[in-house]
Formats: C-alpha cells, structure tokens, sequence
C-alpha cells in the first residue's frame, strides 16, 4: 500500500485544531468530509484571479470561467468513467440529483399503477423525491427489505418486479450501516426487466473506484462535499439517451436555445438544460481540485487504508462492554452504535467533551431506525485522513463512559 498517512493529514488544516481543549478526533466525514488546502486555495484561486459569469460573455475572463467549469465537467466524466462529458449534470449535491431525475424522468415517465423499488436503508434524499413524484403521478413505491445482518436482502428483488415496475433507485453504500451493496447484479437484474437504475452514489465515491458503465446503471448521484470537495455541489451523471429525452425542470437562463414571448420557448441540449441559472462556477472549480486530490493519492490506496483502519476500529471497538454494532462485518466507511440504555445524544455529547465528533440521530434515515426498533444512534466515520490513534480514542471515551454511568 501506498499511503502516506502524516503527509495527507498535513493537507487538512482543521485536523490540527483543538476542539475542548483536546485535539480534534473528526469522526464525522460520513456527514461531511473536511476540506485539503488543494480546494480551498483552488476556490480561493478563482475568486482572485479568475472570476466572471460563465456562458455569458466573449470577454476573456467569462470565456476562461467557462472553459474551467467545463474541463471540471470532463473531470467528472473520467472519474465516473462516462462514456462522454455531455452525461454529467452539475448539481447542489445528491439531493437535488435526485429531485431532478424523479421530477423531469419520474414527472414524464410515470404513470399511475407504475411502481418505484427503493430499499429499507435508503437515507431520506433517495425516499421522499419518490415519494413525492409517486403522490402526483399515482404510482407505489416498493421496499427492498434486509437481512438482519444489515444487508439488502437481494433475492427477495425479482419478487418486487413487475410489468409495471419503472425504476429501481438505490444507495451503493448505506450512510448508516456501511454496507457496501452489488448494485452491478441488481442493475443486471432491473435491466433484465427493462427497469431504469438510480444508484446513490453519496457514500460510495470517496473509498472506491466507480465506473458506470461497469455498473450500467442510467443514472449515478454524489455529492462534492463528502469527497474532500466545497458544499453546494454534485454530480448527476445520467445515461445520454435517457437525459437527451428528459424535459427541462427548472427554466431560466443558461438552459434555453431560443425565448419568444409569443412563439415559446426552446431548451438547450443535455447536461446544459438542467442547468438553469448561473451556476456554482466556484463551487464546481473546488470540485474539479477535490477529484484531482482524490486521483493523485489513487483510490485504490485509500480504500485499502481505510479497509485496514476500518478492521482495526471494528476489532478495538469488540472490547466495550454493551456496546451493540449495527450493520455487516464487510463495510466501508461508518459504523453505528449504540452504548447499552444511553441514549445517542448523551453518548456523542460525552464524546465531545473530549474533542471527538461523531453524529447522533436518524442519519436522515428514519425507515432504518424503525427496522432496528431504535429513535437513534451513534455514527462514527472513518475517512482516509483519520488514524488510528483517533480510533483508540473513540473506544478510551466509550469504555470512560461505561465506567462512570454503567452500561
Ligand atoms: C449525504 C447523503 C445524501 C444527501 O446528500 P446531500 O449532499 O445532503 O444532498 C444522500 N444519500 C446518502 C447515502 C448520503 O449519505
């Protein structure tokens, strides 16, 4: 492996902070990741030296904005591996991706009596578009159940296919549970059936390499601040005969081809038509130097650092007494927990106190909190830049918290 963990720490300056007079322990990246001075000074970069209004303008600056956010937009297609850059929609994050597809696709494709397959352990930005969309249109929503192990319970999918059965929307790697999902197989299965695939990309993209066309999902979501990236920026990639299809979903500037008061409007091709208004130019260039990072160090290298982090967390974490894991053996990136009777916010509030942060709550995942009968947990997440040390930490706070209060 080649890894160089003191060198990548040294490129985030928040990790050596102090937080409650301890050092910082960011537990937290499954919420949001921290930032390296790679984004932040090309962000900063742009806004000194290179801002202006893209598409908008033959003036130098606006032509050199644009040409900036478009080599991003070829960026991202290398890095999904998509066969063309025109497949990749700028957006606010996997949220919006989503909203997008079920609005524009599910808007103009679903019919009443169609159905929509989601899974159990989706988190609500991958739930509520559908049903939203499943409201207005009339169609049903299907759940995809798991196996108490905390995985998709697979063989159950082809019983949830039907004639009607439209798309099968589903996160690669759960936010809560870490598993890690065969969304090739079920891409094949849903394919098989003629079902459009959504995959949730969101927990995935920053510990593996993803290739879309490998998968052959139509449509793939991230966000760019949970891979090292700026908030207020995604990526959609979708399928060039599916996006080339899809009507418009916002309208505005940026996305039309011609504007009549009186004879209508016309859209301008795909990815452009959806994206309505001045975009997040330097939010896309923060991106743009957040997949160069992440290409440098090579994600095959951190998803075996993080796979070994991950071992050694899950192997100390076996000494806290009452303490109840959630989710797989095999998993990338979080793991949930519970203390014995405590409940998760005394448990993170403690853990603060000595400059350790992990969520507590629903993880935007109320349906799963209902499956494991509990109103919340705590979530740890390991990113590439957190250590070992941290980890000893989190499990010294645990077996601290079990000594004073009890399990
Ligand atoms: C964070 C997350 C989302 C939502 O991402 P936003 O950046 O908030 O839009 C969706 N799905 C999963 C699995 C996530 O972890």
């Amino acid at each position: 492996m080649n890894f160089d963990l003191a060198r990548v720490r040294a490129d985030f300056p928040i990790l050596s902070r102090e937080v409650n007079g301890q050092p910082l322990a960011y537990l937290d990246s499954a919420a949001s990741a921290q930032k390296p001075l790679a984004v932040i000074n090309a962000e900063s970069h742009f806004y000194q030296h290179g801002y202006a209004a893209v598409h908008r303008g033959i003036h130098t600056l606006s032509a050199e904005a644009t040409t900036a956010m478009e080599n991003v937009r070829n960026q991202a297609a290398r890095f999904l591996n998509a066969a063309s850059p025109e497949e990749i929609v700028f957006v606010k994050g996997t949220t919006e991706g989503i909203n997008l597809v079920a609005s524009s696709w599910g808007g103009s494709q679903l019919q009443a009596g169609d159905n929509i397959i989601i899974t159990q352990m989706e988190h609500h930005a991958n739930i509520v578009p559908w049903q939203m969309v499943a409201k207005r249109v009339g169609a049903e929503i299907r759940v995809l159940p798991l196996t108490p192990q905390g995985e998709l319970d697979v063989a159950l999918l082809p019983s949830l296919i039907d004639s009607r059965t439209r798309i099968l929307a589903v996160t690669q790697v759960s936010n809560v549970l870490g598993s890690i999902n065969p969304v090739k197989a079920l891409v094949a299965q849903a394919k098989a059936a003629g079902v459009v695939t959504l995959i949730d990309g969101a927990q995935a993209v920053m510990h593996e390499k993803i290739d879309v066309q490998d998968i052959d999902c139509d449509f793939y979501v991230f966000s760019g601040h949970k891979i090292y990236g700026p908030t207020g920026i995604g990526v959609l990639y979708g399928r060039k005969a599916l996006l080339d299809q899809m009507p418009p979903w916002e309208g505005g500037g940026s996305m039309i081809a011609t504007v009549s008061l009186t004879e209508g409007t016309t859209f301008a091709a795909a990815p452009w038509r959806f994206e309505a208004g001045t975009p997040n130019t330097g939010g896309i260039i923060g991106l743009g130097a957040a997949l160069a990072y992440v290409a440098a160090l090579g994600l095959d290298n951190i998803q075996q650092r993080e796979q070994m982090l991950m071992r050694y967390a899950l192997d100390k974490l076996a000494s806290v007494p009452d303490l109840i894991i959630y989710g797989p053996q095999q998993r990338a990136g979080v793991i949930a927990f519970n203390l014995g009777r405590h409940h998760a916010y005394d448990v993170g509030s403690f853990l603060d106190q000595y400059g350790i942060a992990i969520r507590t709550g629903h993880h935007c995942a109320m349906p799963l909190m209902n499956y494991y009968q509990v109103p919340a947990m705590c979530r740890a997440s390991f990113a590439m830049y957190n250590s070992e040390e941290e980890a000893d930490r989190l499990v010294a706070g645990l077996l601290r918290i079990h000594r004073l209060l009890g399990g």
